[in-house]
């Protein structure tokens, strides 16, 4: 039926919505680590989720970049897809679907 295969068109196209970031332009300079990443310390500024080791990002098309598909889980890499190199400079959080600076997910230190 033509109806039902619109209706999986279009939830196909809501699932790379929610998985794309939206927007980049956010301007911080960061370097990779060498050391190993303590998931611990990392948390959704806005709902305190905490990302596991398993979670995994969709590098996706955005109005500045396109995207290259890859899954990877980005404080791996600070936020820098394997896939095509491109720097993000925002995360989504997989929980509440907020956007935040990915240095702003990570703990402050010497709290
Ligand atoms: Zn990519
Ligand atoms: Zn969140």
């Amino acid at each position: 039926m033509v109806l039902r295969q619109d209706l999986s068109s279009l939830l196909f196209n809501f699932f790379l919505f929610r998985k794309s970031p939206g927007f980049d332009d956010y301007s911080v300079t960061e370097k990779l680590k060498d050391t190993p990443v303590n998931f611990s310390r990392i948390r959704c500024p806005l709902c305190r989720w905490e990302p596991r080791a398993s979670s995994r990002w969709f590098c996706g098309d955005t109005v500045r970049h396109d995207g290259c598909g890859t899954e990877w889980n980005t404080f791996d890499t600070r936020g820098r897809c394997p896939g095509c190199g491109y720097q993000w400079k925002l995360t989504d959080c997989l929980r509440c679907f907020g956007c935040s600076p990915h240095e702003a997910w990570y703990e402050n230190e010497t709290d």
